[in-house]
């Protein structure tokens, strides 16, 4: 019998529909799979599987029984654990929410279930999605599967890796400067960041509300443009939710893969490409372009000027926000409360105290410097001038947007660095997603596709940037890229990863 777990979502879901094997089967597979490599991997805070199998269960029965069911139902997901579900546990790897049990779901969450996708566990990641290695994770940190002894990228380095170690299908993640993307690009795997207001924030754990946006990661571009039809779409509980259908991204993967670009204009961004960008990335990027321009595609080069200046906005108006957003765990509310060794109990001590136990390192550099940002003060010198800063990159895209379809360049400037590496210095870590960033400060949608591996043998990913509403730009190009380069290697990049040594 074929590996369940080998199948992207897609031929999953067909073998499915075409009742070759059942969603338990499928389900236990992934189940079997996580037990197997978790050991090594360590891509799950929390695995559920009894309710992974009771929705699949439910699953087989409906089919059964002939009951029209959506694509996906059946096909097993990851979801990364900044999201909130009911009754199983949610931390956003923080040890402030741990034992914290939601009393309700996400939106997509609920999409999910109602689509019928087994959710198999909660993955790891940074604390509060503040990193760009899962190292900051209160619970341990993530495994590339490529290397052990390398990151997963971050904030959403378990999602990443649970789909790269086949131990599910299909993922979540969350991006706020790069943190589906980013992963993805060091994973050898798909990672989508949609529009921001293409999916609802509702029942996300607000990072940088006007930067955070929830995505694909999965193992194909198809398979993250069925799931993002699936969690997609307008949603009334969330204020800025985009109130328009979605564009056709399925067809749009389906034409990508067909390898003709006939007609479309790619920008090659140049402040995102050379200086900084590792010799192994610098050339798969110059040879996927060269791969674009023999599918049709018209390879001209912009400028946006203002993109040196993303990352240092970013890091102003990030922690200005998350100062912001955490300042509800309080110990009053939700997860952990710890009182005072001595001294009365009152609200405010018991408040620093469960603050200061539970919020690790990264999450108080950050509030202290929002919180800094934000006085009174230094507010026009800090977080005003970023903010104009964001306005000048706005425009900057609008006017990149006009001479190309699509602006493409590296996703991360380097290949996964070892574990422990930049762990001391946070600008080194921040400087991780110098070309993600971007596109949320801008709001518009962003992809990452594996285009090879460097000189190290480690994979490397290109990055595709669209106008806002337009993330079926995303799919066509990235399915042709795709298609493209799998024609050349004979099969996934994934396949070219050495076997996992599970016993380590
Ligand atoms: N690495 C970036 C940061 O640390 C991105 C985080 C994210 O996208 N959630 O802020």
């Amino acid at each position: 019998m074929t590996d369940l777990t080998r199948l992207s979502a897609a031929d999953l879901a067909d073998k499915l529909a075409a009742r070759d094997v059942s969603s338990v089967e499928a389900t236990q597979a992934h189940l079997d799979r996580i037990a197997e490599v978790e050991p090594a991997v360590h891509a799950f805070l929390h695995v559920s599987g009894d309710e992974a199998l009771a929705t699949a269960r439910d699953i087989d029965a409906r089919r059964a029984a002939g009951e029209q069911l959506h694509t996906l139902a059946g096909v097993p997901i990851a979801v990364k654990d900044i999201i909130v579900t009911k009754g199983l546990p949610t931390t956003a790897g923080s040890k402030i929410l741990e034992g914290w049990v939601p009393p309700y779901d996400a939106t997509l969450v609920s999409r999910i279930k109602d689509a019928g996708l087994p959710i198999l566990g909660k993955t790891n990641m940074d604390e509060f999605a503040m990193g760009s290695s899962t190292e900051h994770s209160a619970f341990g940190n993530t495994h590339n599967p490529w290397d052990l002894d390398r990151i997963p990228g971050g904030s959403g380095g378990g999602s990443a890796a649970a789909v790269a170690a086949y131990e599910a299908p299909l993922a979540i993640g969350t991006d706020t400067g790069g943190s589906i993307r980013q992963p993805a690009a060091v994973t050898g795997t798909v990672g989508v960041k949609p529009t921001y207001g293409g999916v609802s924030r509702y029942g996300l754990i607000a990072l940088a509300s006007s930067l955070d946006q929830a995505g694909p990661v999965t193992r194909t571009v198809l398979d993250s443009a069925l799931l993002h039809e699936l969690i997609g779409g307008h949603d009334p509980r969330d204020s800025t939710s985009i109130d328009e259908p979605l564009p056709d991204l399925v067809a749009a993967a389906r034409l990508g893969r067909t390898g003709d670009l006939t007609g479309v204009r790619v920008g090659v961004v140049s402040e995102l490409t050379g200086e900084g960008y590792q010799a192994g990335v610098s050339a798969r990027f110059a040879e996927s372009l060269d791969l674009l321009r023999s599918a049709g595609a018209e390879i001209v080069e912009v400028s946006c000027p203002h993109f040196t200046y993303a990352l240092g906005a970013y890091y102003l108006i990030l922690p200005s926000e998350a100062s912001s957003n955490l300042a509800k765990f309080d110990g009053m509310r939700f997860g952990l409360r710890v009182e005072p060794d001595e001294g009365p109990i009152t609200a405010e001590r018991v408040m620093a105290a469960t603050r200061g136990a539970g919020f690790g390192d990264e999450v108080k550099r950050r509030i202290i410097l929002g919180t800094y940002a934000l006085s009174a003060g230094y507010y026009d010198a800090y977080y005003g001038s970023a903010q104009k800063v964001r306005t000048l990159i706005q425009r900057d895209f609008a006017a990149a947007f006009e001479q190309a379809d699509v602006l493409v360049s590296p996703t991360a400037p380097t290949t996964a660095f070892k574990l422990g590496e930049k762990l001391d210095d946070p600008l080194a870590m921040y400087l991780n997603d110098v070309a993600t960033i971007p596109a949320n400060l801008a709001g518009v949608p962003g992809l990452s596709v594996p285009n090879g591996l460097s000189d190290d043998g480690l994979p490397v990913g290109f990055q595709v940037l669209a106008p806002a509403k337009a993330d079926d730009r995303l799919y066509r190009v990235g399915a042709a890229l795709e298609a493209l380069l799998e024609a050349q290697w004979g099969g996934p990049l994934l396949d070219r990863a050495p076997e996992l040594e599970v016993g380590k």
